[in-house]
């Protein structure tokens, strides 16, 4: 424990489910919360987290996080943020707005570095350059662009064309409509990362209000986790921040706003590509409220409703959709807010079909809730949601945690109780076998009146319209303004660029903490690990504290397979454990894997050896299991890696269609990264071989496989089927 008069006690919990000690304060100057998750992990985490309720879709939250890492009152520079990413020791940094609150987590291994990393982001929150740096707005927020009198103004603003990018995706866009439709007033009417037609509504004023009012130490919960140096940190945090301000009220509870009172039908429309067909590309959305996520019980039912209907390969809502050809993939949609959904969105529908598509859903629901769920399918679902919270984040479980705990602190919960989710999970437990699995999908989705069903029509030229409307009010703009204000305009944009263009000057850039040489443990921390050489593969065995989960990685050889074959080794991944084997049907195959582990993961990989030699690439086999169900996990694994057969080409062709929607998905979220390794693979030949396993290169090639799936499904079945009677032999193995 800690003392220290500055802070008060509130309370000490133990929590086995993370292996910790929880310390629970309150700053008492200002009402600051403080939880320490005190433990001997050395993967030390540190997060600062603030609700953030939006009251418009001008995405004010997600502009001030951008912002607040654009330099500080300590540390100069442009961009200490991405400084401390280039040269620190952080194992994790990053920054996330949600739809109620913004967090920002580290985490690192080094004492040193992980007070340099709390103390760079303690003094980005409370102590940011916004307010004398206009130019901070005018490049993460908006501003008119304009360099030549002549040209037509523009807007231009990171977090504005981002959000442009986003709203390319005309899934953000169908989840947007569904949410504004069940939540048509209050906090999530609104879109917290902003709409990009909405951003420029913004003005500079608004924007440092926001910051002041919810970046406050009242606002604020901290939060420490593993062996960290806790009176440095403590110190830290109150001399440098905390006590440099007085209480205040904040007033940043949500508003939840009016629930539903009966189901909700309703039909939007969504921006499309010309000669997009509502025949075709008509989105379905299905949501109902179950509860609350103050009321744990509800918070961990679910995940495992939505991983009972929609998730699990053996869902019969899921099977029974895509068989009856509803659309080409389903995709969940739930909340990040109070409330708990069950939501999902059939994409690729025909406009035609949606009241059969609300019928067969409820016919199956409601035929599951009174025949009963099977108990396999429902155990493997339980496990699964139980795994994951246990072994949830792997190396990064501060982190996790952290997320875990201001999630639930932003709604009053006590976060040690949303931590230790044990007796809620006993709870669910024995329910489940007195049938309340089939009485909560009875209760809360089919008799619920807080639900909605969403037709989502494609509309061309939809974004066309309030572009040139945009263009219209951008020339009036202009029109209203004197010579003198353009020249004024014109001289802004010049400056807003030297700043951009600028290098730090070298006392701005020493005020970004380094690591001394002495800081740094010379070794590396070394995992004890027994070495066996058998036959034709080596095993590894490493002993670790993993809080009785046992975990396995086997690499097999790819060496012999050629390039043509790369997308192929893709799709078998993909395939593994979800397709039958000799011995049972997928869905079976399903319940039994998450029955007795985590699940398995197939992932062909470019590996570097340490002894930096060439590359190598291998198909890398990955699961865990509670101690007492290994027998069983290696028994499964065992069948699906030698008994798997790739004959039923309808399910294969539903699989890489549900691949090809999360690709695009992938491709949306994280252009960047996408961009980055195309451009590499020019150069790289790992860049280029990882873009024929997962970029665009792949994505080409099964765009091209689906569109001419009959004619090519006998062939893709024989190369797949080779490929996997190649790759799983014992020759060249290395287990771990
Ligand atoms: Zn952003």
């Amino acid at each position: 424990m800690y003392n220290d008069p500055r802070y008060q006690l509130l309370e000490t919990t133990e929590s086995p489910e993370t292996g910790s000690t929880g310390y629970r304060y309150e700053h008492l100057k200002t009402g600051a919360q403080v939880l320490w998750l005190k433990n001997d992990d050395d993967n030390k985490a540190f997060g600062v987290g603030f609700r953030t309720p939006p009251t418009d879709s001008t995405g004010v939250a997600h502009i001030v996080e951008h912002s607040v890492l654009s330099g500080s009152r300590k540390f100069k520079g442009r961009e200490p943020f991405m400084e401390m990413y280039k040269s620190s020791m952080q194992t994790f940094l990053n920054a996330m707005t949600f739809s109620d609150m913004t967090i920002y987590p580290i985490s690192s291994k080094n004492d040193q570095d992980f007070l340099n990393l709390a103390d760079v982001y303690l003094d980005a929150v409370f102590f940011p350059a916004i307010y004398d740096k206009p130019e901070i707005f005018m490049q993460e927020g908006w501003h008119y662009e304009l360099f030549r009198e002549e040209d037509p103004i523009t807007y231009k603003g990171v977090v504005y064309n981002e959000m442009r990018g986003a709203y390319g995706n005309p899934e953000r866009q169908v989840m947007q409509q569904m949410s504004q439709t069940m939540h048509p007033d209050g906090t999530y009417s609104h879109e917290s990362g902003g709409f990009p037609y909405h951003v420029p509504e913004l003005t500079e004023e608004n924007f440092q209000a926001f910051h002041q009012r919810y970046y406050h130490p009242s606002n604020a919960f901290i939060y420490l986790y593993g062996d960290v140096p806790a009176e440095d940190i403590f110190n830290l945090i109150d001399e440098e921040y905390l006590s440099q301000f007085e209480k205040t009220e904040p007033n940043s509870e949500v508003v939840p706003g009016t629930i539903p009172s009966a189901p909700i039908k309703a039909e939007h429309y969504y921006n499309a590509g010309s000669g997009a067909k509502p025949s075709e590309e008509s989105y379905f959305g299905y949501s109902v409220i179950l509860g609350e996520t103050t009321d744990l019980y509800d918070a961990f039912m679910q995940p495992l409703v939505s991983d009972v209907l929609i998730s699990s390969e053996s869902s019969p809502l899921k099977q029974v959709l895509l068989e009856k050809k509803f659309g080409q993939a389903i995709l969940p949609a739930g909340s990040d807010g109070i409330f708990e959904e069950f939501g999902f969105v059939v994409k690729g529908a025909d406009e035609a079909r949606f009241d059969e598509f609300i019928e067969v859903t409820e016919a199956t629901i409601r035929q599951m809730a009174e025949d009963g769920v099977d108990r396999g399918a429902l155990l493997a679902a339980l496990n699964r949601t139980e795994m994951s919270l246990r072994e949830s984040g792997g190396s990064l479980k501060g982190i996790y945690f952290f997320i875990r705990s201001v999630g639930a602190h932003r709604y009053g919960v006590n976060p040690m109780d949303a931590l230790n989710f044990n007796q809620t999970f006993d709870r669910i437990r024995a329910d489940i076998e007195n049938g309340g699995f089939e009485k909560y999908l009875k209760e809360r989705i089919l008799d619920n009146p807080a639900k909605v069903m969403t037709l989502h029509l494609p509309q061309a030229g939809q974004f066309q319209v309030l572009d040139d409307e945009l263009a219209d009010k951008l020339k009036l703009y202009k029109d209203s303004l004197t010579r003198e204000e353009i020249r004024q305009l014109i001289a802004d944009n010049e400056r807003l660029l030297k700043y951009q263009q600028t290098e730090d000057s070298p006392e701005d850039k020493a005020t970004i903490p380094k690591l001394d040489l002495n800081d740094i443990q010379r070794e590396v921390a070394e995992i004890p690990s027994e070495k066996q050489i058998l036959d034709n593969s080596t095993l590894l065995v490493q002993e670790y504290p993993s809080m009785g989960i046992r975990y396995l990685h086997l690499a097999f050889d790819l060496d012999f397979v050629t390039t043509e074959e790369l997308p192929y080794l893709a799709y078998l991944g993909r395939l593994l454990g979800i397709v039958d084997t000799k011995q049972r049907g997928y869905s079976e195959l399903n319940n039994e894997i998450y029955q007795v582990s985590s699940g398995f993961r197939f992932a062909p990989s470019v590996l570097r050896p340490v002894d930096g030699s060439n590359y190598a690439l291998k198909m890398m086999v990955t699961t865990s299991a509670l101690a007492g169900q290994s027998k069983r996990m290696f028994d499964i694994l065992a069948e699906v890696l030698l008994e798997t057969t790739f004959n039923d080409a309808d399910r294969i062709k539903d699989v890489l269609q549900k691949m090809r929607s999360d690709m695009e998905m992938g491709f949306e979220s994280s252009g960047h990264s996408v961009a980055a390794n195309r451009a590499s693979s020019y150069f790289s030949p790992t860049a280029k071989i990882n873009e024929q396993l997962g970029g665009i290169d792949l994505f080409d090639h099964l765009q091209e496989l689906l569109n001419d799936y009959d004619n090519r499904q006998a062939e893709l079945m024989r190369i797949i089927t080779s490929l996997y009677e190649r790759i799983f032999t014992s020759k060249g193995l290395i287990a771990s």
